[in-house]
């Protein structure tokens, strides 16, 4: 670390979107000629990117501000909940600066009035794969930023407005970076990944002297290509996913997708004003399935919605047990200021949804349990997360990281974190697998290395 360069901590709350945003803040930064402090005290200035997505996000950041004006007494404040300068400012007035989601030029002129940059711009002191939060084996690919619908208990495309796309040769040069750098799964996340390049009409980019058109079946093409894991998060059942079945049933990207379905309840996916809220869900994954017998499908829901009747709910339970669904979170809905559902009639009272949410989880860890159960004795790949001297535990393709299951590996040596190896699954939990090695993973030779060596200097 260079002792005189300027200096910046950043706090980063909320999605991995958020995150993404932090990573980019922080590569522009350090490119710049600014070192990142991981302390409050070493810090010539603090960001905080904030989460304003449900009140108690709003509350989280709101004390992560509190807490590095306390520690630091320089703070910038950027995110969602930047969306609303007056409320940050009503807590805590010191704060230098405000700026709200996607303003990395405002950020960025904030520091530099907080902490003058170095004199000599143009030192290089970035990797080209730009700075990441996340561990260096997996990284987030964002393809596109903001959204078009107008689902009635969220607040996103307030804050963060319409669908902007990136260009899919400028997505597919950045996983080109990232996986050169070692990275071994891209977790592709937008907020509706489905609908990427509309608003580009699709434009097609040049990448590797080949045109890309910007939409989801062309782009997962091309990520299929690099040789790494690619998961893709937030995809709505649109009729265009089934496009990218075969791909996954090709083994070019991980068969699996991540669909926040919300509910099943007609009349509570109206009132939710949900895309795609007429389709046949159900047919549409006995279809893929069919397409792709491994596929993963995880989901999240809402129950307690304004208006949600007990035969909604019972509707709700019914689709789980049809669909089967391999991984499932859950949340109460919670009355967020700004949004329409929030003044919506027939409010559910917090006991029920409590009772609601319980019988939920119940359920579907019973379906959950059950479908682990069935991977027992199969042979599954796994990319090692951690390793200890009584281990190690990584996730398969069913497993995205933070919010699926794990696989644990007990009694395994030799294995280092990004390594994917092959393994026999022993035993299931209700979530999560123990397995052990059935092939040790494959490392080139020295031989190999060498000749990739004096590739490179060629
Ligand atoms: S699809 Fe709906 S829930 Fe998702 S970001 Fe857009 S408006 Fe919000």
């Amino acid at each position: 670390m260079n002792a005189s360069a300027p200096t910046v901590g950043l706090v980063s709350l909320g999605c991995p979107k958020a995150l993404v945003d932090s990573e980019r803040i922080l590569t522009r930064l350090v490119a710049e000629g600014y070192t990142v402090s991981p302390t409050y005290e070493g810090a010539g200035v603090v960001i905080v990117n904030t989460c304003g997505f449900l009140d108690s996000a709003r509350a989280e950041s709101l004390e992560a501000i509190g807490e590095a004006l306390a520690e630091n007494g320089r703070v910038i404040v950027t995110g969602c909940l930047g969306a609303d300068p007056e409320a940050i400012r009503a807590t805590h007035p010191k704060v230098l600066a405000i700026t709200g989601p996607h303003q990395y030029e405002q950020v960025v002129q904030a520091v530099h009035a907080a902490v003058a940059p170095p004199h000599d711009p143009y030192t290089s002191l970035v990797p080209p794969q730009g700075l990441h939060l996340t561990p260096r084996h997996y990284a987030y690919l964002k393809i596109s930023e903001g959204c078009d619908n107008r689902c009635s208990f969220c607040l996103i495309p307030q804050l963060r407005g319409d669908l902007v796309s990136r260009p899919a040769a400028e997505v597919l040069r950045e996983a080109e970076r990232l996986a050169q750098a070692g990275v071994k799964e891209l977790i592709v996340i937008s907020q509706d990944t489905s609908a990427y390049g509309r608003d580009l009409q699709h434009a097609p980019s040049l990448w590797h002297e080949r045109s890309v058109p910007a939409r989801l079946t062309e782009l997962a093409q091309g990520l299929g290509e690099l040789g790494v894991w690619v998961r893709l998060m937030y995809v709505y059942p649109y009729p265009s996913v089934d496009e990218v079945l075969p791909l996954m049933a090709e083994g070019k990207i991980l068969p699996y997708l991540d669909i926040p379905f919300q509910h099943a309840s007609p009349s509570v996916l109206k009132a939710m004003r949900r895309p795609a809220a007429q389709d046949r869900t159900l047919e549409r994954l006995a279809r893929w399935r069919s397409v792709c017998p491994d596929l993963t499908v995880r989901s999240t829901f809402i129950v307690g919605f304004p208006g949600e009747t007990e035969a909604d709910f019972q509707a709700l339970l019914d689709w789980l047990a049809a669909a089967e669904l391999d991984r499932v979170g859950c949340f109460r809905f919670e009355a967020v200021a700004g949004v329409p559902a929030s003044t919506f009639a027939d409010a559910v009272p917090a006991e029920v949804a409590q009772e609601r949410w319980h019988r939920f989880m119940a359920a579907q860890k019973t379906i959950s349990g059950r479908k682990m159960k069935a991977r027992i004795g199969r042979k599954i790949d796994v990319l090692i997360d951690a390793v200890d001297e009584t281990g190690a535990v990584g996730r398969s393709a069913a497993d995205a990281p933070e919010v699926d299951g794990q696989v644990f590996l007990p009694d395994v040596s030799g294995l280092t974190v990004g390594d994917v190896v092959r393994c026999k699954v022993l035993d299931a939990r209700d979530y999560d697998l123990i397995a052990t090695l059935d092939a040790p993973p494959a490392r080139p030779s020295v031989r190999e290395r060498l000749q990739t060596r004096q590739g490179r200097r060629r």
